[in-house]
């Protein structure tokens, strides 16, 4: 039980979450990534089981029904998100600390469920026009969904203070290495 260790990330959109996310996951093999359930379609070139495990909303609603989400939350209208029990079991099955990348709202739920076996690691962006400028160049997201996201972040930045650790992300290489050694400190 004591191994049962979790790391939850949660930053508005933007914020560089994924790219800290990803590096910290090669950097350290102790780690796996849990792969969410989404009933919104794959951008780009994500595919299922990689990025996420992508339903139909009636699917998605009928797994929630059937108990088989720790948490799930509609993250943009119309578009749910949630982590799956068989995930954890998955990933714990290893030997591994799992690994959350998840919206604001989620990974507070996250740290009241795990407790003091999760580290709540809350990723900040600099500024709301750094944070345009990032999801632009992102180039995957149409311009309301943009709006919609950076609307989010400014709310989504009232809740830093409730996370175990705030790394605001206004250079990578230093968040990159801040969130290592915080990391280092949780998993011993
Ligand atoms: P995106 O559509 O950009 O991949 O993700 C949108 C948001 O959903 C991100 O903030 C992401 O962290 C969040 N998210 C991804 N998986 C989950 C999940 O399992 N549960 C919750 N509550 N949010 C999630």
């Amino acid at each position: 039980m004591n191994n049962r260790k979790v790391i939850i990330f949660s930053a508005p959109s933007g914020a560089g979450k994924s790219t800290i996310v990803g590096m910290m996951i090669k950097q350290f093999p102790q780690l796996e990534f849990s792969i969410s359930a989404t009933s919104r379609p794959p951008r780009g070139n994500e595919t299922y089981g990689k990025e996420y495990y992508f339903f139909d909303t009636p699917t998605f609603r009928k797994m929630i029904d059937d108990g088989a989400f720790v948490e799930y939350e509609e993250v943009y209208s119309g578009s749910y998100y949630g982590t799956l029990k068989s995930e954890l079991e998955r990933i714990w099955g290893k030997g591994k600390t799992i690994v959350f990348d998840i919206d604001v709202k989620g990974g507070m739920n996250l740290k009241r469920i795990f407790g003091d076996n999760a580290l709540s690691i809350f990723i900040k962006a600099p500024s709301v026009e750094e944070l345009r400028r990032r999801l632009l160049s992102r180039g995957t997201d149409s311009p309301e969904s943009i709006e919609k996201r950076i609307a989010k972040a400014e709310e989504e930045n009232g809740f830093a203070d409730r996370f175990d650790t705030v790394v605001t992300n206004d250079n990578l290489d230093k968040a990159v290495a801040e969130t290592a050694r915080k990391i280092r400190e949780f998993i011993g």
